[in-house]
């Protein structure tokens, strides 16, 4: 008889692991401590449309997550958009989409901007990431970039994500992050005008409905943190997604909001100002347009910041304020009288820092538990498409097992 498991957890890994244990005739309960499911892939409403809590976007390479979103029906709504990048620098916005944008780049000297193009290029082709693993990423972009190129790119975005772990992060982690988007190119099945150039999927009516069809078939219960020691009377298996105790993780932070105004006519802005609240500001419908939203700009300013950090204590005001002060510096044109709609968002378990002694946490912890986090995707980024290869490479660990 195929047993009766506990999951606890219903982010996008739980959720997958519950839904394959199910199409493998397990029973499973999953139990979330929040009133909604989706964790980090959570959504709410705004201008009246699904939107996720932290922005989201996928790969052409992620062909787990792509291949999901199909068997539960909802590939039509995935939809492949041109990227735009721009990038916030001594006061002023560059456009840095790629190489003729970093040529252009008059923040950079010449020998620079080409040490820049050889390293994206190197690391986009070398397959080989273990060597990268036990030198930080900070020690390695200023040796082969230089001191100038590291000071202007990747300080102020290493800093900016890790704070004072910055320079404790494994290059094999940079390495995955430049490695899996230098994939995710048009290719003949998209517009023409997409053709060679980064493209990211976005679901009409947004990734949570990814969550609502796998929960479709669990029984869920939300609102509840359980003692791991009463489900194990009561079940035969446990998959915990927590944090893992022994693995130091960084928050997440984002302010959302509706306006009238555009803001831009870029999709993401990496902020390079390391005076600045947020790492970045997305204009979430220059990638996907405006029509589900009322015709309204919907923009995400983000960060990661510490667990201790102030914002994880202070009234939401006070974020809201430090952050509209500096887009006001940065974008001066900016107008809160035309914002309709804002929420903050806090998340203490982000991101899981990535160090040169980096162990992969075990799966089998004790004798029907077994862990399942984003701090095992390792060297990749904890995108969700690797949640969901993870959760389904358990879920065949525990069928073989058991
Ligand atoms: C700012 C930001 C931007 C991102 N952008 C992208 C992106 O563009 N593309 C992409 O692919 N990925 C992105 N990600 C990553 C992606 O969201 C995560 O990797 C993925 O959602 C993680 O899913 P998970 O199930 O592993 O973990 P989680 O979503 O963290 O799920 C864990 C669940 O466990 C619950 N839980 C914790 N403690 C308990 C308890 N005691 N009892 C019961 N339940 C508990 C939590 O509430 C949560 O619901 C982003 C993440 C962040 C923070």
């Amino acid at each position: 008889m195929k047993k009766n498991v506990a999951i606890i957890g219903a982010g996008i890994g739980g959720l997958t692991a519950g839904y394959e244990l199910t199409k493998k005739g397990y029973k499973v309960t999953v139990f979330e401590k929040n009133k909604e499911i989706g964790g980090l892939l959570s959504d709410f409403k705004i201008e009246g449309e699904s939107l996720e809590k932290t922005y989201h976007h996928i790969f052409k390479t992620d062909k787990e997550i792509i291949g999901l979103i199909e068997e539960l029906g909802l590939i039509d709504k995935l939809k492949w958009h041109k990227s735009s990048v721009s990038l916030f620098y001594n006061d002023k916005f560059y456009p840095f989409s790629g190489a003729i944008d970093l040529l252009k780049f008059g923040e950079l000297d010449l020998i620079s901007k080409i040490r820049l193009g050889m390293i994206y290029l190197w690391l986009k082709f070398d397959g080989n990431w273990k060597k990268y693993e036990k030198v930080t990423a900070s020690e390695w972009m200023e040796k082969w970039a230089g001191k100038r190129a590291y000071e202007v790119i990747w300080k102020p975005l290493l800093k900016g994500k890790f704070h004072d772990y910055n320079d404790k992060v494994s290059m094999a982690w940079l390495w995955a992050r430049i490695h899996t988007r230098g994939g995710s190119k048009g290719g003949p099945a998209d517009a023409k005008a997409m053709a060679g150039k980064e493209v990211l999927g976005y679901m009409n009516g947004g990734f949570g409905q990814i969550n609502n069809k796998l929960a479709e078939k669990l029984g869920i219960k939300t609102g509840i943190e359980v003692d791991i020691k009463n489900l194990e009377k009561e079940f035969d298996l446990i998959i915990d997604t927590r944090p893992i105790k022994n693995i130091d993780y960084i928050g997440a932070v984002d302010l959302i909001f509706s306006s009238k105004q555009s803001l831009s006519n870029f999709y993401w802005h990496n902020i390079n100002d390391l005076k600045s609240p947020f790492l970045v500001l997305v204009q979430h419908t220059n990638l996907m347009g405006n029509k589900n939203y009322n015709g309204k700009n919907i923009y995400y300013l983000g960060t990661y910041v510490p667990q201790d950090h102030k914002y994880f204590k202070v009234d939401d005001r006070e974020i809201e304020k430090e952050f509209f002060d500096y887009l006001k510096k940065i974008k001066p044109e900016f107008d809160e009288k035309q914002i309709l709609e804002k929420n903050i968002f806090k998340f203490k378990n982000a991101q899981h820092i990535v160090n040169t002694n980096y162990k992969v946490p075990d799966y089998k912890v004790g004798e029907k538990i077994y862990n399942l986090n984003f701090a095992q995707i390792y060297p990749e980024d904890r995108g969700i498409n690797f949640a969901v290869k993870e959760a389904k490479r358990l879920v065949e660990m525990i069928n073989k097992e058991n």
